[in-house]
């Protein structure tokens, strides 16, 4: 869908990938995933590979055309077999513990 790619465009964060589009008279709410990521556990540094479950994150952005454009970001959640540990995806463009992207605190 045009609208989807012209998003994704927008926001120059190369893994992200839109799902879906919503919009609100003050917000743009932009459904969302990272395509891939490839990062080991923190605890071990095996390969993380085993996508356990997902959530979602809310992470707001910087506004276009006045209106406040909120990331719903879906998070994969790793099980690592070894260590029986969860271990959430990572960011780089948010810090972990923000709701507000790196862009958006600056
Ligand atoms: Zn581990």
């Amino acid at each position: 869908m045009k609208e989807i790619r012209f998003y994704e465009d927008l926001l120059e964060l190369s893994q992200i990938k839109v799902d879906g589009v919503e919009k609100t008279t003050t917000k743009i709410i932009l459904h969302c995933h990272q395509a891939t990521s490839e990062e080991g556990y923190p605890h071990c540094l095996q390969p993380s590979s085993q996508v356990h479950q997902y959530t979602s994150r809310q992470v707001r952005d910087l506004h276009i055309l006045g209106k406040e454009v909120w990331l719903h970001i879906r998070v994969k959640q790793y099980l690592c077999e070894a260590c029986n540990r969860y271990f959430s995806e990572h960011f780089s463009f948010v810090e972990s513990n923000k709701s507000y992207t790196k862009r958006q605190a600056k």
